[in-house]
């Protein structure tokens, strides 16, 4: 059987020699296409490791995602990148389902398990995955590099997409994190492809963390410029007022991301100073 290319909803899309996307069938304005659940294992090992388990009440998922480790008892352990529902509200469902053990950073998605480590070395699936916290899009993302013989690949949750660039949540997300999280990323080096967690997967990650970098700067220049305009400092102005000089040519309909994005900003200059 030829392998879907993406996207393709709840099959299971093999995408090197140890990682495989179950997409589910939630495309939506925060989703893209939807999210990614990542099932993987070394080529030698019977049983897999399952990254995301996806949103909540989508029993059809759950069922791909099991169908596409080979069974309930083939799923050896479950990891959770960061907190937001498409992402960890399907966990319950699977753990019901698998009795599999669960780790994320923070203790609240653990189950029967302890919380990641930064830099903690996880011997899964007959995988060796390095986790890195990558702040930013939330406190509590991670990005986990899975490294066997010569394939080394990230899951990145929503710190790297497949397509556009990640908003930074306003409750506990931080663009300063976020810039010192793309500037670990940058020093995995080249040759690390990309498995993330809404969009098409990425041949190399260095060369997209270098962009986004550019891109947050060319904001932050934007936004110093509309600071200008209107002879106000970070702490007093208006975001409003903010957006209306940055983003005028924008579609009015997405005026609230554009205000959410120009608040980040504005605390990171106003944190920084720079
Ligand atoms: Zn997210």
């Amino acid at each position: 059987m030829p392998n879907p290319s993406h996207p393709a909803y709840e099959v299971r899309r093999q995408v090197n020699t140890i990682a495989a996307a179950v997409l589910c069938d939630n495309p939506g304005p925060l989703e893209g296409d939807g999210t990614n659940t990542w099932v993987l294992r070394a080529p030698d090992s019977p049983r897999w490791v399952v990254v995301d388990p996806g949103p909540p009440d989508s029993p059809a998922h759950t069922q791909a995602v099991i169908a596409a480790c080979g069974g309930p008892d083939q799923i050896e352990a479950i990891l959770v990148t960061h907190r937001h529902y498409d992402h960890t509200g399907g966990l319950d469902d699977l753990v019901a389902a698998t009795g599999a053990p669960t780790r994320a950073w923070s203790a609240q998605w653990c189950r029967g398990a302890a919380p990641l480590e930064d830099r903690e070395i996880l011997e899964v699936a007959g995988l060796r995955v390095v986790v890195l916290h990558t702040p930013g899009h939330t406190a509590d993302s991670v990005s986990l590099l899975a490294d066997p013989a010569g394939e080394r690949a990230l899951l990145a949750g929503d710190t790297v997409l497949g397509r556009g660039t990640p908003l930074l949540d306003p409750e506990d997300g931080s663009l300063r994190d976020y810039l010192t999280s793309l500037t670990l990323l940058a020093q995995v080096g080249r040759g690390c492809s990309v498995l993330p967690g809404h969009g098409p997967d990425l041949p190399d990650l260095v060369p997209v963390v270098h962009y986004y970098l550019q891109h947050r700067a060319h904001r932050l220049d934007a936004i110093r410029g509309a600071l200008d305009t209107l002879g106000a400092t970070p702490q007093d102005v208006e975001p409003q007022a903010v957006v209306a000089q940055v983003y005028a040519d924008l579609d009015p309909s997405l005026w609230p991301a554009a205000l959410l994005t120009v608040r980040t900003h504005l605390e990171f200059l106003a944190q920084t100073g720079v």
